[in-house]
């Protein structure tokens, strides 16, 4: 069986091709793999939902989704998929305005407790998002409404679009402590280590909302793009993206 690592290598070979066609958020995308990789790949059943929240992370869905045959990328080359999320076959929600994810998710997670469902409600959120008011609306909500079922991947991998968060928002830090003095359980880890998320996932209490903080390298896998944010937004051209396949390979 194919280990995650050698899944998202894959996968991050798979999003450099997108770029040489259309428009890509490469770097954004690189750092949430392993996570999205593992909540589809390990811990998702069927009647299981997943929402991404940081819209700019659309890529790293759409390349799991392909992998498992639920989802076409040459959609989204052709424009009929989105840069961020688009609703509509094994998309949930249309995502992309931070801090509106989680809100939305918290709605979802009720909405299957009073339909006495068991399914489980799994999010992916920048820390980007954690600047946002609404995000702090929406962890409180979960608390209030004791939602066990929700459980939240946040991809900390210091940047934003445009800015380094421990610079501009330093307030965020401590995440982790944050979410438990709002009344949720919450693990701290590696983000790109598959066997650190599921061990996190594994063991964690089970009767509160959950989240997950992955500490993650923006751009993660290619050497020139780690952490430096202009890769937010630019595609590699023919000599950059020959050197990234390479490191790839
Ligand atoms: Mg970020």
């Amino acid at each position: 069986m194919q280990h995650s690592s050698e899944r998202c290598r894959a996968f991050r070979r798979r999003i450099l091709d997108i770029s040489q066609k259309v428009t890509a958020h490469i770097a954004p995308a690189f750092s949430c793999l392993e996570m999205v990789d593992v909540i589809y790949h390990d811990l998702m059943r069927p009647q299981d939902l997943f929402l991404m929240s940081k819209g700019h992370g659309a890529l790293a869905q759409y390349v799991v989704l392909e992998s498992l045959g639920k989802l076409n990328l040459v959609e989204y080359c052709a424009g009929s998929l989105g840069a961020h999320p688009d609703r509509g076959g094994p998309i949930e929600a249309s995502t992309g305005s931070l801090g509106h994810g989680l809100g939305l998710a918290v709605g979802m997670a009720y909405a299957e407790y009073l339909k006495g469902s068991d399914a489980q409600v799994f999010v992916v959120m920048s820390d980007g998002e954690l600047q946002e008011g609404s995000t702090w609306e929406a962890v409180q909500m979960a608390a209030n409404l004791k939602l066990d079922n929700l459980v939240l991947f946040v991809d900390l991998n210091d940047f934003g679009g445009l800015d380094r968060i421990s610079t501009w928002h330093p307030a965020v830090y401590p995440v982790a402590e944050k979410f438990e003095a709002f009344g949720w359980d919450a693990n701290h880890g590696n983000g790109h280590d598959a066997d650190d998320l599921r061990n996190m996932y594994w063991t964690r209490p089970g009767d509160r909302p959950f989240a997950l903080i992955g500490e993650t390298v923006k751009g993660r896998g290619v050497s020139f793009m780690e952490s430096q944010n202009i890769w937010h937004y630019r595609s590699p051209n023919k000599d950059e993206y020959a050197k990234a396949m390479a490191e790839l390979a």
